[in-house]
């Protein structure tokens, strides 16, 4: 189980996310991208969605033990 935050400050809406896992992000009517459902499309879909943000807008946390997921500490 993972938790995904989007940084709205961040996003410019170019739907890499919703392309990349389209179970889990759609966009709101902002053109801002928004969780659905956090477990809708595999983990790693999710990780590679928030590596191919363009702006870095994508932070995701395990939610049991509350790690950071991405980005990486360790880059
Ligand atoms: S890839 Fe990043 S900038 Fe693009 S819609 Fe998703 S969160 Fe927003």
């Amino acid at each position: 189980m993972v938790r995904i935050e989007i940084d709205h400050g961040r996003c410019v809406g170019n739907a890499m996310c919703v392309a990349t896992a389209p179970r889990v992000f759609a966009h709101n009517e902002n053109r801002q991208s928004t969780v659905v459902d956090p477990d809708g499309d595999p983990e790693g879909a999710v990780l590679e969605a928030a590596g191919n943000c363009p702006v870095s807008a994508i932070r995701v946390v395990d939610a049991e033990t509350g790690r950071c997921l991405f980005p990486r500490a360790d880059g």
